[in-house]
């Protein structure tokens, strides 16, 4: 071979191997250009039909309470809980004694404590599962084997979801944005504690943690939950230093209302897990109703915690509040859609109805919630919980379109 030769060889090689490269380029390029993003939103089909509006009640509790079987209470045993609960017309209550004070035996602690037992107030069964991971509550219609959740507390989030759902159980985050927060991961839970205790201020933050959980996809029922550990003592000598919580902070503050298919525990448990929910913040005020008509036919087709499909239609929403309102209050309401505001509205009267449109965007989620501001009804049992809970009177659950029932 010439040196001329061998010159153009080597080209030849040369350009052979940039022409081998430019290929495999191009194909490399035409594979991406054929990509497809497995996580790409599709249609989420269709939803499952929104049960009554009207076959059904109004049943009002308290989800967060702790009796004598949680260490750190003075005064409060079940009984005194239950007779309270009954005097201020509670339906139900979850006594959700501290898991850690009894080594996860709450069965043989809490449950078989004689003095727990479901007549005409229903009681739940659950926990305030009590880890160096923060704090959940568990509710069931039935007894479950509560120490296997609290063996696995320290375990991985995937071992420990398996548990929980093996249990059957419904498992909610507790005071989310406070000492003790919720810090396991939000896919393992049916609902978050949005209003812990009578003092509304520091829920705040758990306000904003829902919102952001909302507008993830994840459909979480916010609730209320007093947190109570302090019961009046029965003579001045059982006093304790925190014997005075107990005029501030008990059973009601704040309640949460369940629209129950049927007066039982499960009952209960199905209303707050699908969201039928609104909170109070006390058992005396106002309860706060949610509903939206999605056809304009004047007749309301969903409620808050429902969800439907978006069709690119005018919605008419309605919110109203039940019960003991103050006559000639003006309550403010207002409106948050998709964690932002979107409108707020002045409502007067003995059973004050405000009334709104949007148009929910078609293939992507949305969401509407309300709270209520203004005067507190008074609540003469646990006097010092009106000026805690400052104008929060209550607040419903979201109204949803679009979101995936299986996020
Ligand atoms: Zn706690
Ligand atoms: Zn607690």
């Amino acid at each position: 071979m010439s040196l001329l030769e061998i010159a153009l060889h080597k080209s030849f090689v040369c350009a052979g191997m940039l022409l081998t490269m430019a290929c495999s380029l191009s194909s490399s390029v035409m594979a991406q250009s054929g990509h497809v993003n497995p996580w790409e939103k599709k249609d989420i089909g269709k939803l499952p039909p929104i049960a009554s509006l009207t076959e059904g009640m109004w049943l009002k509790g308290d989800l967060h309470l702790h009796s004598r079987h949680s260490t750190e209470s003075s005064n409060n045993p079940i009984s005194k809980i239950v007779a309270f609960s009954k005097s201020v017309g509670m339906d139900y209550i979850g006594i959700t004694d501290h898991d850690n004070h009894v080594n996860g035996d709450v069965a043989h602690h809490t449950w078989v404590d004689p003095e727990f037992k479901t007549d005409s107030l229903l009681l739940l069964y659950g926990a305030e599962w009590t880890t160096t991971r923060g704090h959940g509550n568990t509710f069931s219609a039935k007894p479950y084997d509560h120490q296997q959740l609290y063996d696995v507390r320290d375990q991985r989030d995937v071992i420990t979801a398996g548990v929980k759902k093996k249990l059957g159980i419904h498992l909610s985050a507790n005071h989310p944005s406070g000492k003790d927060h919720f810090g396991y991961s939000y896919d393992m839970i049916e609902s978050i504690e949005v209003w812990n205790s009578a003092i509304w201020p520091k829920n705040a933050n758990a306000i904003m943690i829902w919102d952001d959980m909302l507008s993830s996809g994840r459909k979480l029922t916010g609730r209320g939950g007093s947190d109570a550990h302090h019961g009046v003592p029965d003579s001045p000598e059982k006093a304790t230093k925190n014997s005075v919580q107990a005029t501030a902070n008990y059973v009601g503050t704040p309640t949460t209302w369940v629209f129950a298919k049927t007066r039982t525990l499960q009952g209960v448990i199905d209303a707050l897990t699908n969201g039928r929910v609104s909170v109070s913040a006390n058992p005396y005020a106002p309860r706060v109703e949610f509903y939206a008509d999605l056809n304009e036919d004047g007749k309301m087709d969903m409620m808050m915690g429902d969800n439907a499909k978006s069709t690119g239609k005018v919605v008419r929403f309605q919110v109203q509040l039940s019960g003991n309102t103050l006559p000639d209050a003006t309550y403010t309401v207002n409106v948050v859609k998709n964690g932002g505001s979107f409108a707020t509205f002045q409502a007067t009267g003995k059973l004050p109805v405000v009334e709104f449109t949007d148009t929910p965007v078609t293939g992507k989620r949305s969401y509407y919630r309300v709270t209520i501001e203004g005067p507190q009804t008074a609540y003469p049992q646990v006097p010092g919980s009106m000026a805690l809970s400052e104008n929060m009177v209550a607040l419903s659950n979201p109204i949803c379109f679009n979101f995936d029932p299986n996020f």
